[in-house]
């Protein structure tokens, strides 16, 4: 994927007529090729390049589950901040939609989560204090209005909306959904995104100061580095999630079908008149998620049986029969 982008990239760049971007005072251009000529620049510019990929190299680490090698240099502190702060900005625009912690269906989703985290401390590839150093909490944000959303924020505040529980439709597939937002945040993907964002600034700017075409940039930065490193991590956090949640034993192969009641519903909701629905958007297409989720059924399985969850067939039983909360299924505009 990237190495085709970058391929397309080197075409336009390089192999195709120069195309000139006008702009008032264009001389930003010429200025960044004299630095290259000037002997003190360049020594600045060596300086800076090696620094910088010694503090690259520096903040590698390995993620939880799928050893994906990324790099993270925003301490735990700063990205535990960041997350207090969403949740109280967030906190603030949900008040009163919010179930309280004593509701059943509160209740539900926090056992289920539960199962999730502590399937999570069993396994021996995982940081134990990025699991117990945090306090976990579940709200059910029910507002009908509102489309079909789950997240996790840094410092494990889990926020579900009842309009995605008809599309989890059993414990099995709501465990598919909060696995795959855990292990956002057990991958720490929002201190991996902060830690990229001066990088993207950093490149920007240059490319700024050799094309003058912001808007020509934005796409390429887009296309060749955000929009791939964003597909990745969703990725990620499905298969660490589809692994924990089976160890968790969650039949594995409700996920499949989740997805693919996910793609009913992003079909319907592609409908003129249709909201559009966040979670889906930023999300990677629900077909090749499909097929990945397939593909990684085996191992899953591998850990679901090794779990001894032998006479635990009750967690399938349906989850909106065990509820009779009227906002549980999407309301009639979603056809389920
Ligand atoms: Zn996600």
């Amino acid at each position: 994927m990237f190495k085709n982008s970058l391929r397309t990239f080197s075409k336009v760049r390089f192999n195709s007529p120069p195309i000139t971007y006008r702009r008032f005072n264009n001389n930003q251009g010429n200025s960044f090729r004299q630095l290259l000529f000037d002997a003190t620049s360049r020594r600045y510019l060596a300086i800076l390049f090696g620094g910088g990929s010694l503090f690259y190299l520096t903040h590698l680490e390995e993620a939880p589950v799928s050893g994906r090698t990324r790099f993270i240099w925003l301490p735990r502190w700063l990205e535990l901040k960041v997350g207090e702060y969403s949740y109280r900005s967030i906190i603030g625009q949900t008040r009163g939609s919010i179930l309280p912690p004593n509701h059943p269906l509160t209740q539900k989703v926090s056992r289920i989560f539960e199962k999730i985290v502590e399937a999570a401390e069993k396994d021996p590839t995982i940081d134990k204090n990025l699991i117990t150093g945090v306090k976990w909490q579940v709200h059910i944000v029910d507002d009908p209005r509102a489309p079909p959303n789950a997240f996790v924020l840094p410092g494990g505040k889990v926020f579900v909306f009842s309009s995605i529980l008809g599309i989890c439709k059993n414990e099995d597939g709501l465990a598919t959904v909060l696995s795959h937002e855990f292990s956002h945040q057990l991958a720490r993907h929002t201190a991996e995104n902060l830690s990229k964002a001066p990088i993207y600034s950093i490149i920007g700017a240059i490319l700024y100061t050799v094309t003058g075409a912001d808007v020509f940039n934005r796409l390429l930065l887009d296309g060749l580095l955000r929009m791939p490193a964003s597909r990745q991590m969703e990725t990620e956090a499905d298969y660490i999630g589809l692994m924990i949640m089976s160890r968790a034993c969650f039949h594995p192969e409700e996920s499949v079908r989740l997805w693919q009641r996910m793609a009913e519903f992003e079909q319907q909701s592609k409908r003129p008149g249709m909201v559009n629905v966040e979670f889906l958007s930023t999300h990677p297409a629900s077909n090749r998620r499909i097929e990945n989720m397939e593909s990684w059924l085996p191992k899953a399985r591998e850990l679901y049986s090794q779990s001894n969850c032998g006479g635990i067939g009750g967690y399938y039983d349906s989850f909106q029969s065990a509820f009779g909360v009227p906002s549980f299924e999407p309301k009639t505009i979603w056809g389920f």
